[in-house]
């Protein structure tokens, strides 16, 4: 594996690629490895010739009262990790190499935000589109694969690639979990061990949710309604939101077909952990858990 910091370096790296071999797959990520990122490189080492992975810890996506200075970060870990999961090219740039200079052109995402996490996280989304579009520029991959945990990363990518005609298929991996249903989440170390034991209930309101759709007896408002109580009765956590949207439109769920996400973000006092299922729901009203 080639450990590179420098841009123009991975711009000849890559231009060897593209000379010789096929397709580049290309995970993003912010570090701090676990088997999420993992199965991402996973599924990136079964389609494609070389598989690059990013380690930056983005500045621009994180608010000032966010937790950018303490975001886990383990790099000897994470090298080894990345090694042993087949990446070929671990590119780590620090905040100058990505960030040179003040922006001249900046971007801001206009659809899919304003809901979910993107309410509260004001310019969060604005920080992610600009640091995929540089990166998708320099490692210019066949496919970038992005988890379904962040759903609405997944939204607004789609977005932004289909609006700017970037050559790069977004590929979709479904969530991996803990053996008792909690995402796995370089931020779940901050949980306290009490927290730790609460935190499963996210996954089990969803699928609790996806249940009472399928059977047909309580309509998406309903059940976003009963999925709010109980996450305010089994966790000590602040239910932040509960929302359905259609996916990966993210706009109110007026007619019952297609796929509609459940989404849910509760606070803890040190993290907030976030979750989703998505169904697919047909004419008749029947649902099937899609992908998660
Ligand atoms: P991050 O390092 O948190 O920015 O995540 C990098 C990529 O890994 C994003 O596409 C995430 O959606 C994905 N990811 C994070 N956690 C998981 C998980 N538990 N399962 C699948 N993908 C994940």
């Amino acid at each position: 594996m080639k450990i590179i910091t420098s841009m123009n370096i991975l711009r000849q790296e890559i231009q060897k690629h593209k000379d010789s071999v096929g397709s580049i797959g290309f995970v993003p990520t912010m570090g701090f490895l676990h088997e999420g990122h993992l199965t991402l490189a996973d599924e990136a080492r079964k389609q494609n010739e070389v598989v690059v992975m990013s380690i930056f810890v983005n500045p621009l996506q994180f608010g000032p009262d966010e937790d950018f200075d303490r975001y886990p970060r383990d790099i000897d870990r994470d090298r080894e990790l990345a090694e042993n999961a087949g990446v070929d090219i671990l590119f780590i740039p620090d905040a100058k190499e990505m960030y040179p200079d003040e922006l001249s052109v900046t971007m801001t995402v206009h659809k899919r935000i304003d809901v979910l996490c993107g309410k509260k996280r004001e310019g969060h989304f604005d920080g992610v589109v600009t640091i995929l579009a540089k990166l998708f520029h320099l490692v210019q991959p066949s496919r970038a694969y992005f988890g379904l945990k962040d759903a609405q990363q997944i939204a607004v990518v789609e977005g932004m690639v289909e609006d700017y005609f970037f050559p790069v298929e977004i590929v979709r991996v479904p969530t991996v979990r803990e053996e008792d249903g909690l995402a796995k989440s370089s931020r779940n170390v901050y949980l306290s061990e009490s927290e730790r034991k609460e935190a499963p209930v996210l996954y089990k309101s969803l699928k609790e949710a996806a249940q009472m759709i399928e059977s047909g007896k309580m309509s998406v408002d309903a059940v976003v309604i009963k999925v709010r109580d109980i996450l305010q009765n089994e966790t000590s956590g602040k239910v932040e939101y509960v929302e359905a949207y259609s996916f990966p439109q993210l706009s109110p769920v007026d007619d019952l077909t297609g796929e509609v996400i459940i989404a849910v973000a509760v606070q803890f006092e040190k993290a907030r952990l976030i979750d989703n299922i998505i169904i697919l729901l047909n004419e008749e009203g029947k649902s099937a858990c899609l992908e998660q």
